[in-house]
């Protein structure tokens, strides 16, 4: 057994704090001795938490973004199209994270008439692209600028990774994530690569590598594939079978998300499937016993996916979750207030969004408001939607704490619980505590979440990050 001194140890069932940890040697916290052989560790007066769960991120997405060339940052036309024209080849180019500024086909088309230009946008659901790309899929569009639908035919038109790239998108994004303190992930990705086998067969191949809980959410295009296949794969404890995965409505950044009141003229924003395809995939999602994990942004698609909801209810024991519910009114919170639908928030979508907010004319009466469904009991945990933000629980937490409306600010233990402790409760394992019968899933910080001032919060540091007892990162 180890134990664990000289550090202020916070278990997260509630504010008490620990004076030691005892962890046996198959990883799991003691009550007491178990009279092995004693290491004792000194933690010299640092702090520890149960470690950190991102409960909506795209792990294998996060991992090749990591790989990937990205213009992130850059806000000016001319800078993106230079970053481009630098890294340009004959074959194509393929770029993350553009903020949309007004880059058309016809631009990027001076750039090359022979190499496929595909710019990503940061918010994943658009694509701007030069005529040799929308060739390659027979489409026309006067400007190139492809949203949703569109996006997703440019986006399969683009060169595949190899299986070995689709693994190392994992490796790498399992230890920036243990550097982050971040032990598991609540992830989508099965149906953005190169199919669902090719994609759990890396999964599964990175399971038996690195300690990293990957509950994974089932997109409904590959629910068949699943379905057919599910039995060769999630045998190892570190890979988790979610909710099927859908997309309700847009986004805000694409003027796709649903909105009661109109963006302009009657423009309300969009929904991603009609009545029909959704009614079957939650047909399908019940028969098979499984909870849905729904894409939500404006407060129209809040107000349809509840009442979704309750009209299919998930069967005994299964949790629904929502994912993002940006804005909401007084009916949506007491509708969600009477269910137990779990949300996914994004506390750095607050300031992220602050500029797209502008063009809607009429607000919902909520915007983000975690206070609020914390101060109604409904549950959620936070989460960063990596590659979208950066996945520092850091920054998550700080965001969280510190908003500009301090009306929906979260206090401290809830904010680090939503980050620690809540999402375990979608799991089957047990986590999220430091509490005897748990694993010992710890992160070690240098300064106190629980105390350190608004000035120097977002420079706390992660010492070390542990899986059940053993160490997968060090300074
Ligand atoms: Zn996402």
């Amino acid at each position: 057994m180890k134990t664990l001194i000289n550090g202020t140890f916070y278990s997260m069932k509630d504010t008490e704090i620990k004076s030691k940890l005892m962890i046996s040697d198959q990883g799991v916290i003691l009550s007491k001795s178990d009279n092995t052989k004693n290491e004792i560790i000194d933690m010299k007066g640092k702090f520890v938490y149960p470690a950190f769960i991102d409960s909506h991120i795209h792990l294998m997405g996060y991992g090749q973004s990591l790989s990937r060339l990205t213009v992130k940052g850059l806000n000016k036309k001319k800078d993106i199209l230079k970053f481009v024209a630098d890294n340009l080849n004959n074959d194509f180019i393929y770029v993350e994270g553009y903020k949309p500024c007004d880059i058309s086909k016809n631009d990027l088309n001076e750039l090359s008439s022979i190499a496929a230009i595909y710019l990503r946008h940061e918010d994943y659901h658009g694509m701007t692209v030069n005529d040799v790309a929308l060739d390659k899929i027979n489409l026309i569009s006067n400007n190139g600028i492809l949203l949703e639908d569109e996006a997703s035919l440019a986006l399969a038109s683009v060169p595949r990774p190899k299986q070995e790239e689709l693994e190392n998108f994992l490796r790498k994004a399992y230890k920036k994530l243990f550097s982050y303190g971040i032990v598991g992930g609540h992830s989508d990705d099965l149906f953005y690569f190169n199919g669902y086998k090719n994609t759990m067969d890396a999964f599964t191949k990175i399971s038996c590598e690195i300690p990293f809980y990957a509950h994974l959410l089932i997109h409904n295009k590959v629910l068949n594939d699943h379905l057919k296949l599910k039995e060769n794969y999630f045998k190892s404890k570190y890979i988790e079978e979610g909710g099927v995965k859908m997309f309700y409505d847009g986004t805000l950044g694409s003027k796709t998300a649903l909105m009661k009141k109109p963006y302009y003229s009657d423009y309300y924003g969009i929904r991603i499937l009609n009545r029909e395809q959704i009614t079957k995939i939650l047909n399908k999602a019940r028969e098979e016993r499984m909870s849905v994990a729904i894409h939500v942004i404006g407060d129209k698609a809040l107000e349809e996916t509840i009442s979704f909801l309750q009209e299919f209810p998930p069967g005994q024991d299964n949790i629904d979750r929502i994912i993002h519910a940006c804005f909401a009114n007084d009916e949506e919170i007491h509708n969600l207030k009477s269910k137990s639908i779990f949300l996914d928030i994004q506390p750095q979508f607050f300031n992220s969004d602050k500029k797209i907010l502008n063009f809607i004319k009429d607000m919902p009466k909520y915007i983000y408001p975690i206070k609020t469904f914390d101060k109604n009991n409904i549950d959620f945990a936070l989460s960063s939607d990596a590659p979208v933000e950066d996945p520092n629980p850091i920054f998550g937490i700080y965001d969280a704490l510190f908003r500009e409306n301090k009306d929906e600010s979260l206090d401290r233990f809830t904010a680090i619980k939503s980050y620690t402790t809540s999402a375990w409760k979608l799991s089957k394992l047990l986590g999220g505590y430091l509490e005897p019968g748990y694993p010992a899933n710890l992160v070690v910080l240098n300064r106190d979440l629980f105390h350190e001032p608004k000035e120097n919060f977002r420079k706390i540091k992660v010492l070390s990050t542990w899986v059940e007892g053993n160490k997968v990162y060090t300074t």
